[in-house]
């Protein structure tokens, strides 16, 4: 069975269709999906454009209603839909699992938020006058997703969306359209009005760049590559509308001599190799200074030895297969660059035959590299990383922050003033200590500087940036 598109309250079927394969097993085909045209797409904006009216003005206890039951449905099938995600994207079951969780403590947040909106009264600066800020919702909200996060992502964008009243035009990532399909389905049953939330699965450079041309999407919240990212901007710049981008990164992970070896190694392993490193908040970058470089490049080895690489779905797998052939073919390029470049190639790399056919790569540890490299400076999107040794912090902090990315950063130390100090002069927009560069809360600030970001945060309170507008009244008393 085809699973369709959502426009206007119907599912339509289209005249394609594409198939959702399992990274883990190729020959495993988790579904087939309607493919949407450039024509859907716009009937699908024309839709949310009629429902803004209505929506913009429901009462915020249908929101809550309607957000709150599909928390809870996505809770109560935790492990059904993390299998499918699991299934389509390759991460482990218990990441698939714990990904799903997110998705589902996330609609329970902005379900709580739609019964917190709130402005402010303020006295004029002239007498007699009372002013009020209030937040409206924007609009149309175009959003535009990647393939790495297929239910927290999606989950995080159409939340904050929903409850601050704006309507909703979604295209998910082609590669992994099964997640996408199960919460929009969620969302309907729960009683969205037709035309508030429209699903259009398809291709980025014909559903999404109808959306990016579309004069009546108001705003548009992408996550994705640095490529695209610059699209939806020009593109939003053209429309004079919002829009809020969220694309890559070349995280550092510090390792001071001073560090705990074990945390530092942990939270080393878990930032570089976890989700196969497919994580925009990935270290591939291990900074590490000279007194406990050979100790943690020996340590390190061992802990790769022992790392379980198989079937997603396989019980004791803890990194499962990269995503597709093409993400593949650009890991592995970049372990001939690194090669190349004069880097040693000191652990893994090397791709696994497994008991099916997938895409089974060995996580990559290379030593000995510079921050000039390509390896340092562009982002891979894959399990390998590079340790590069540096004299003391003052040098690990500038290498650290010698990069056009500034999503997430990290430091392993047991010393109070390295770690506030990192804490202030990381310019990033997360900052980790002790901890791995990856793995964030649901309800505090998401989102970086730099090269890694555009636009205010996503999740939590700061979302309501976005997705809504400020009004200021005066009123005569
Ligand atoms: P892409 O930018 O290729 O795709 C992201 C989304 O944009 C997909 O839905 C894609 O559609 C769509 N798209 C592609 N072309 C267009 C277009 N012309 N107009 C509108 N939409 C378009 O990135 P990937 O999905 O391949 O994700 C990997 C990259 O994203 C990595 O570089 C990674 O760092 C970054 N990323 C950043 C995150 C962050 O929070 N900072 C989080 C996750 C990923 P289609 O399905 O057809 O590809």
């Amino acid at each position: 069975m085809v699973q369709k598109n959502l426009i206007d309250g119907e599912w339509i079927a289209g005249s394609e269709a594409f198939r959702n394969i399992n990274p883990s097993d190729t020959n495993d085909v988790v579904g087939e999906y309607a493919r949407a045209s450039a024509e859907d797409a716009r009937a699908a904006i024309a839709a949310a454009k009629a429902a803004f009216p209505a929506w913009s003005r429901s009462g915020i206890l249908e929101r809550h209603a309607i957000l709150r039951k599909t928390a809870d449905e996505i809770l109560a099938r935790k492990d059904e839909l993390g299998k499918l995600l699991s299934r389509e994207e390759g991460k482990t079951l218990a990441e698939g699992i714990g990904e799903t969780v997110r998705a589902g403590q996330i609609f329970d947040f902005f379900a709580g938020e739609c019964l917190r909106l709130a402005g402010e009264v303020l006295p004029s600066a002239r007498p007699n006058i009372g002013v009020e800020i209030t937040r409206e919702p924007v609009g149309v909200v175009g959003i535009i997703t990647p393939w790495n996060f297929p239910i927290a992502i999606p989950a995080w964008k159409i939340a904050p969306a929903l409850c601050y009243g704006n309507t909703v035009v979604f295209k998910p990532a082609e590669l992994v359209p099964g997640s996408s399909w199960a919460i929009v389905d969620i969302l309907h049953r729960a009683g969205l009005p037709k035309g508030v939330l429209n699903l259009v699965m398809g291709k980025g450079s014909v559903v999404g760049q109808a959306m990016l041309d579309s004069p009546d999407i108001h705003a548009i919240t992408f996550t994705g590559s640095t490529g695209t990212g610059k699209r939806v901007a020009l593109a939003s710049v053209e429309h004079n509308r919002k829009y809020q981008l969220e694309m890559g990164g070349k995280n550092p992970f510090v390792v001071l001599d001073d560090a705990d070896l074990n945390v530092a190694v942990e939270a080393a392993v878990n930032s570089a190799f976890f989700s196969t490193g497919q994580r925009c908040t990935a270290s591939s970058r291990l900074i590490v200074t000279e007194g406990i470089h050979d100790r943690f490049v020996a340590a390190m080895g061992e802990r790769m030895k022992g790392l379980v690489i198989d079937d997603a779905l396989k019980a004791g797998t803890q990194i499962g297969p990269v995503v597709d052939e093409s993400q593949l073919n650009q890991d592995t390029d970049y372990i001939a660059i690194g090669r190349q470049e004069g880097a040693k190639l000191a652990f893994g790399g090397e791709l696994l035959k497994r008991d099916t056919p997938g895409f089974y790569l060995q996580p990559a540890l290379f030593t000995e590299a510079t921050n000039a490299m390509r390896i340092s400076r562009e982002e891979i999107f894959g399990p390998v990383a590079s340790v590069i040794r540096v004299k003391d912090y003052d040098e690990a902090l500038t290498v650290a922050n010698d990069t056009p990315f500034g999503l997430s950063s990290g430091i392993a130390t047991t010393s109070l003033k390295h770690a506030t100090h990192f804490k202030r002069n990381a310019e990033a927009g997360m900052v980790m200590v002790n901890l791995p560069t990856a793995g964030v809360d649901f309800h505090v600030p998401f989102g970086g500087r730099k090269g890694s970001s555009h636009g205010s945060r996503e999740q939590g309170r700061y979302a309501a940036e976005f997705y809504t507008t400020v009004k200021t009244a005066y009123t005569l008393a």
